[in-house]
């Protein structure tokens, strides 16, 4: 069975509410029922967007051409999904075509769902989840140049991960820009975790070793460390962020365990050079895709995991406290392509 029947029977399953089942399943079932619905709304300008225009293509064509793919490969770069990405998919489909002999629109439709799919999954196991340290805190590092949205994911992490009953430390090392420790102190006040930082100018390195210190001190589970992402000078940021990583290993072992780049959806392709541009710089084990909520391009997801190879941990889809989740294939697909399904 395809891809697109998959989600498609899991959903319908997940959404009938008439079924006889225990209290704890019952519990299981809203709760992806209510993810489910926070992907749907995030999604909302995407799927007006791009996918509405597949949806006409079906519509538009009786039997399946070049014309068609001319429009199909147009629509998809310009939902960001990316040239190169774009050009192998349609390279697949033909074949596809061909060798399956589908003339039919409404056939090729659900392919295509898949072979989406297909692009993000290839052959890998996917963690989304972060590594967490088996013992002693565990420490995430976030990377990523101005304004994409780090200290609000962090802000959003921190609440998660307090609702899970972590112990929670918010360390701001983006020393650079004005006003960006205060943000992040307030994000702490607001969510009511710990914080810890110094005077703006400070060297970010002594803010981490520090920080780390308290967490390792204080017992605490996780550390969240804010950095500033001048890509504008990215030798100095390769030297400040090897500091930082020196830094973090030499207090807790291991660490960090996580370093997350963020990047501003509504950006594109500009994301993903951003993406190409961290990855030289530093380790790089996941992606934050911020923004999705503000784009009718919501391609990217696709094209990050393919251009930049890349896996996306967690998708921002509004700027409230709850507005993160950890990043689904299959909600994500859902929540784009629900209306042609
Ligand atoms: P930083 O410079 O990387 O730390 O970015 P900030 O965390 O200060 O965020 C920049 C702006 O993006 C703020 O106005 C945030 O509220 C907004 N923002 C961050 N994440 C999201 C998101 O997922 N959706 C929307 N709509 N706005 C976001
Ligand atoms: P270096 O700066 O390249 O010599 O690297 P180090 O590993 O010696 O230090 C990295 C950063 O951590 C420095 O910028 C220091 O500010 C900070 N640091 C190192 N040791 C200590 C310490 O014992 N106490 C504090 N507060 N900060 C330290
Ligand atoms: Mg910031």
């Amino acid at each position: 069975m395809g891809f697109f029947n998959k989600i498609k029977d899991m959903f319908k399953n997940s959404t009938s509410s008439n079924e006889i089942v225990s209290e704890g399943e019952n519990q299981e079932v809203s709760k992806v029922e209510e993810e489910v619905k926070i992907y749907e709304k995030g999604l909302t300008k995407s799927r007006e967007g791009f996918v509405s225009k597949l949806a006409n293509l079906t519509n538009k064509y009786r039997t399946i051409n070049d014309d068609y793919f001319d429009e199909l490969e147009e629509i998809l770069i310009m939902a960001d999904i990316g040239v190169n990405t774009v050009m192998e998919f349609i390279d697949r489909l033909r074949d596809r075509v061909v060798k399956e002999k589908i003339d039919d629109p409404n056939v090729l439709k659900e392919i295509i769902v898949d072979e989406l799919f297909i692009i993000y999954v290839n052959d890998e196991v996917l963690v989304n989840k972060i590594n967490f340290s088996d013992d002693g805190p565990t420490v995430v590092l976030f990377v990523g140049v101005n304004g994409v949205g780090k200290t609000t994911t962090i802000g959003k992490l921190a609440n998660k991960l307090k609702s899970e009953g972590k112990k929670v430390l918010l360390v701001g090392a983006d020393t650079f820009r004005a006003g960006a420790v205060a943000q992040l102190e307030e994000w702490s006040r607001r969510i009511d975790v710990s914080f810890y930082g110094k005077e703006e100018g400070s060297d970010p390195a002594s803010v981490v070793f520090d920080g780390c210190t308290k967490a390792k001190e204080e017992d605490f589970d996780v550390v969240l460390v804010d950095t500033a992402g001048r890509l504008q000078n990215k030798v100095n940021l390769m030297k400040e962020l090897e500091k930082i990583n020196k830094v973090i290993g030499q207090i807790i072992e291991g660490g960090p365990h996580e370093t997350l780049l963020v990047i501003d959806a509504t950006t594109g392709q500009n994301g993903i050079s951003q993406a190409k541009a961290f990855k030289e710089i530093t380790n790089i084990t996941g992606i934050v895709l911020t923004k999705l909520d503000g784009t009718a391009k919501g391609g990217i997801v696709l094209a990050i995991k393919d251009d930049a190879g890349l896996p996306v941990k967690y998708i921002g889809l509004g700027e409230g406290k709850d507005d993160l989740q950890v990043f689904d294939i299959e909600k994500y697909i859902y929540g784009l392509f629900k209306d042609m399904i």
